[in-house]
């Protein structure tokens, strides 16, 4: 990584169940093809002086042990639904040598959901051992730093979509952004999402969902946005890798489990 990009890694690229799921027999769910294995959807981004996680969910400790994620500065909530966020309480361990806490970003809907889903990190605190995690809401671009020494700030867009009914945030950071559990997303963001390096963005399945885009028009999207490269994510088991990504067009494919790459910071 030189000092000007950032470096992602893909924790998980797979739909609420993960994949495979359980009792599940397909050929998906029972392939040898280890990019065909999902975990639930997150990320880490590493930049010079920042370490970011973007979303915790069920399997987020043992993401953080096989990647490994050694260090996180903030974390970027997209939104409040089961396979985004209840891996926070496992954020504790990266408090035991740096007291400090760590931000949590994310709307302020999706603040008051984590609030009362986790009243004892955010709101009671009635006993030890709680993670100390701050929770943020905002609306505009931030800035996060180290947070050990609070210098090195590097500037996070948050990027509304919408994901169903909801209005969540993907984020950008750089020429990298991050759209998981998207079926539409409203002009005024394209506007956000210009001169993109890489983008990742959730692409289900083939049949329609009312929460999700379907491969096909998150090929459309991607297609409309134009970053340099995109990859996809939040995939069923209806998608088999090797088969699905070969038909995708150029620059485009499916994530998966591991995928690391890099995209200019600046
Ligand atoms: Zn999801
Ligand atoms: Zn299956
Ligand atoms: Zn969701």
């Amino acid at each position: 990584m030189n000092d000007r990009s950032v470096r992602v890694t893909l924790l998980g690229t797979g739909t609420s169940t993960g994949i495979p799921v359980i009792g599940c027999a397909c050929r998906v769910c029972t392939s040898s093809d280890p990019r065909n294995s999902r975990l639930r959807c997150s990320c880490y981004v590493q930049t010079p002086d920042v370490n970011i996680l973007i979303d915790a969910g069920p399997d987020f400790r043992y993401q953080a042990l096989r990647t490994p994620v050694t260090r996180i500065d903030a974390v970027l909530i997209t939104h409040h639904h089961f396979d985004h966020v209840v891996g926070l309480d496992d954020l504790r361990p990266y408090l035991f040598n740096n007291r400090t806490a760590i931000p949590c970003y994310t709307d302020a809907h999706t603040a008051g959901v984590l609030e009362k889903m986790f009243s004892y990190i955010f709101k009671d605190r009635d006993y030890p051992g709680v993670a100390n995690l701050d929770l943020i809401s905002v609306a505009k671009p931030f800035e996060v730093v180290d947070r050990t020494t609070g210098t090195g700030s590097i500037r996070i867009t948050p990027v509304p979509v919408r994901h169903g009914n909801l209005s969540i945030f993907g984020y950008r950071i750089g020429h990298f952004a991050y759209l998981t559990d998207t079926s539409s997303i409203p002009e005024s963001s394209f506007r956000l999402l210009d001169d993109l390096d890489v983008l990742v963005l959730d692409g289900l399945r083939h049949e329609p969902h009312t929460k999700h885009l379907t491969l096909h028009d998150a090929v459309e999207i991607a297609g409309k946005i134009g970053a340099k490269q995109t990859y996809f994510v939040h995939m069923a088991h209806s998608i088999l890798h090797e088969e699905e990504d070969a038909q995708l067009p150029e620059c485009m494919n499916l994530g998966y489990d591991g995928l690391t790459f890099n995209a200019r910071l600046s």
